[in-house]
């Protein structure tokens, strides 16, 4: 087989390999991480959600005390003063309690009377401040909810431990941050008033429908692929076995798609073998009698290959039965157009394998390519090769009747290399014994080979066989083959190979 550039089909087959089996991997993981993505995203959404409703909650105690506490506003401190104490003592959340007259806090749960401004500007919808701090705690953040009704104002304070603490309980594995206005917690229970922190992964910001605060979800750099190793493993062996699969996969169709078999049924359908006919003459005469036919692969990028490369592989892959089908069509359809012309019978000898000779198929070929010419204007001529005989049983005996029949004839090739028998030659009714080349070769050079030819000559004569010589080269060659009575020759002295049409036309024009 032409295999040119062997090295770089090898790589092609192992980058195609490789690809293909990184292909579902690389697929299957970036599926992966989509969904690795949206388990993130929802979890993110589903934690936003629980804080809110649970900071809701706490609002709703917190607000509770202040509603109660909103119509006492404006009365003195001592009288309410009891009241105020007893609302941080029966509500959980609520650190402490104030009451406010005209903007300004008179009367504080802790401190009893108490003065001090305050700006209803620092709260989040008029509602809600987040504090550093008050003068008793000033490193525990804290929560003021405040109601007003003109002058009358109620306040109440949410103690930042237990926002720390819902952030921490809910948020586990999630980065989670209380916002009011401007100011934010973290889990830690730390009070900022800085820029939010970039949340790298699943960003989710929900903000409560009832209160002025939002919370604000998500995940650090690098959890998509940690949430895939740990949720994934089994879903990763699978996708390296598809990958392996796969891979596999593409090996083996590459494998056969190189295949000689395949790149051969590809080069028949794409109508590649092509026929090239070398000139037969008459012995004595030297007019050309006749044609050989020998097929060449004409290769889209090998070129022109010998049939020698390539007739083993068709052989074993059962191909070369309709291969030589579409050499003897393309033949037909060449020279039947002259056989009109033709005065003696044309020889055309075809070369047939022992695997052609299986079925009778054959006996068909033959028939539709002698109905294509002018009666009697052809000869056709099998040339079966000596070196591989053919079995003599029933089914031969039948082919060969039906092929005599039909009037074609049997050629032995390659005459003198091989073993076959008298009886042989019998059995299948040669008409013509093919002398071998290297017999022609040795005429004046070698003198045991130069007998050897001697004694095929003799046997054919004896037996009444035409003969043909074939490769022959020089004048000298021409000459003792004409003088030992060789019918017909063959060789580069009277023409090469050519194609078909190029034969045809200097036929012609003879
Ligand atoms: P073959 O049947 O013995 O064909 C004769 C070979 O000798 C041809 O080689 C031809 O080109 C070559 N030849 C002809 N004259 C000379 C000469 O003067 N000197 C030298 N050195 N060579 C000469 P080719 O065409 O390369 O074919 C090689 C072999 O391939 C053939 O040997 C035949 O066995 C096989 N082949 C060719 N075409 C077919 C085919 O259609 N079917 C089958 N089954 N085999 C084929
Ligand atoms: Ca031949
Ligand atoms: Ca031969």
């Amino acid at each position: 087989m032409p295999l040119k550039a062997k090295s770089r089909r090898r790589s092609i087959r192992i980058a195609v390999t490789l690809l293909s089996g990184l292909l579902p991997v690389l697929l299957g993981s970036v599926i992966l991480y989509m969904q690795a993505e949206r388990a993130l995203r929802q979890s993110a959404q589903q934690t936003a959600e629980e804080a809110i409703r649970q900071f809701e909650l706490m609002l709703d105690n917190t607000a509770q005390a202040a509603r109660e506490l909103l119509p006492l506003a404006g009365q003195s401190c001592s009288d309410v003063n009891l009241a105020l104490r007893e609302q941080v003592t029966r509500r959980p959340f609520v650190r402490s309690t104030n009451l406010v007259w005209d903007d300004t806090i008179y009367c504080s749960s802790l401190f009893g009377d108490y003065h001090e401004k305050m700006a209803s500007g620092d709260f989040s919808q008029g509602q809600l401040e987040l504090m550093k701090g008050n003068p008793v705690t000033p490193d525990t953040a804290l929560l003021v909810y405040r109601l007003g009704m003109g002058k009358q104002g109620a306040m109440s304070t949410l103690d930042g431990y237990h926002l720390s603490n819902v952030l921490r309980l809910i948020g586990r594995q999630t980065l989670l941050f209380l916002q009011i206005g401007p100011n934010w917690l973290t889990v830690d229970g730390k009070f900022h008033v800085d820029m939010l922190p970039d949340v790298p992964v699943a960003p989710t910001s929900l903000a409560s429908s009832r209160y002025g605060f939002s919370v604000t979800a998500g995940f650090p750099k690098g959890e998509t692929w940690l949430y895939m190793t740990s949720q994934y493993p089994p879903l990763f062996s699978l996708l390296i076995f598809f990958g392996v699969i796969s891979g596999s996969i593409g090996y083996f169709l590459q494998k056969r798609t190189s295949s000689p078999t395949h790149e051969m049924r590809r080069a028949l359908e794409a109508a590649e073998f092509v026929p090239y006919f070398q000139a037969v003459v008459h012995g004595a005469t030297k007019k050309i009698t006749g044609i050989e036919v020998l097929m060449r692969w004409n290769h889209p990028k090998e070129g022109l290959v010998r049939p020698d490369l390539f007739i083993p592989f068709a052989e074993h892959s059962g191909l070369i039965v309709p291969m030589t089908r579409s050499l003897m069509q393309q033949t037909a359809r060449l020279l039947a157009p002259l056989s009109a012309s033709f005065t003696e019978p044309f020889h055309i000898g075809i070369n047939i394998t022992a695997s052609h000779c299986q079925d009778l198929e054959l006996v068909k070929d033959c028939r539709d390519f002698l109905e294509a010419f002018a009666p009697g204007s052809v000869h056709l001529v099998l040339e079966l090769t000596e070196r591989e005989l053919i079995e003599p049983t029933a089914l031969t005996h039948r082919l060969f009747e039906q092929i005599r029949d039909l009037g074609v004839k049997i050629a032995i090739d390659d005459f003198g290399t091989g073993h076959s028998s008298l009886g042989y030659l019998r059995q299948f009714n040669v008409d013509f014994l093919k002398i071998d080349q290297s017999f022609v070769a040795m005429i004046g050079v070698d003198t045991l080979s130069g007998h050897l030819l001697d004694s095929i000559m003799e046997l054919a004569d004896k037996l009444d066989l035409a003969m043909v010589a074939e490769g022959v080269e020089t004048q000298e060659q021409s000459d003792y083959l004409t003088a030992h009575n060789v019918n017909y020759l063959q060789g580069y002295l009277f023409g090469r190979p050519m194609p078909g049409a190029e034969f045809i036309s200097a036929l012609s024009d003879h």
